[in-house]
């Protein structure tokens, strides 16, 4: 790996250190750093915020939380390892509050645009997974307007289909946390889903 692409991805972590464009995030830290996985990475994973009992502690994303075991689960039946990938989410910092983890607002989604976009420029992943709706909809403003999903898309409209964004191939797929699990996708059902990763992958 060319160590320019080492040296850009600390500037990154540190812009990102030094953030405080979203107001109820001034006490986070951005998750972003080498436990992030490989800077050359098969897979991008870009999930949705630093969970309050996961990453936000762990500095490390989908890890120390139900969504973070399920995720690992998930990637295990594909037979990835985080040596191998990249993980990521569409807001680096922890949106949670004492109550507990609350979803990241439009404008905070906005607000990390920018670094999502400088570190897909900077890894060029071949392929894309997006884990949630609010992934998938940060990847929608990045993405080739011509080629990914309508903006107001919805994530059922799109999930499993992969689709071609110039540089990378995208999957979007559903998150592993535990509502979504008894409510909207089963883990069995997400297996099934990663199968397709697996084949994308070879
Ligand atoms: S979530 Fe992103 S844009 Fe907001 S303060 Fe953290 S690093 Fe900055």
């Amino acid at each position: 790996m060319p160590r320019s692409r080492r040296r850009l991805f600390q500037q990154l972590c540190n812009d990102a250190a030094r953030c405080r464009a979203c107001q109820r995030m001034t006490s986070r830290q951005a998750v972003l750093g080498p436990l992030n996985g490989t800077l050359t990475p098969k897979v991008l994973f870009i999930g949705e915020a630093p969970g309050r009992l996961g990453a936000d502690r762990s500095r490390q994303p989908f890890s120390g939380d139900a969504s973070g075991r399920n995720f690992e689960t998930l990637l295990a039946s594909v037979r990835l390892s985080r040596e191998e990938v990249f993980i990521t989410n569409a807001v680096l910092c922890c949106p949670a509050d004492d109550q507990g983890n609350n979803p990241p607002t439009a404008a905070e989604i906005r607000n990390c645009l920018p670094f999502l976009q400088r570190t897909l420029e900077l890894l060029r992943p071949p392929i894309v997974v997006t884990i949630g709706t609010v992934a998938m909809r940060a990847v929608t403003r990045l993405a080739n307007r011509a080629l990914g999903p309508a903006p107001g898309a919805r994530l059922s409209d799109v999930a499993g289909r992969t689709i071609e964004c110039g540089t990378f191939r995208w999957l979007p797929l559903y998150h592993p946390s535990p509502r979504v699990l008894h409510t909207v996708r089963t883990l069995a059902q997400q297996r099934a889903d990663f199968k397709i990763l697996s084949d994308l992958v070879g």
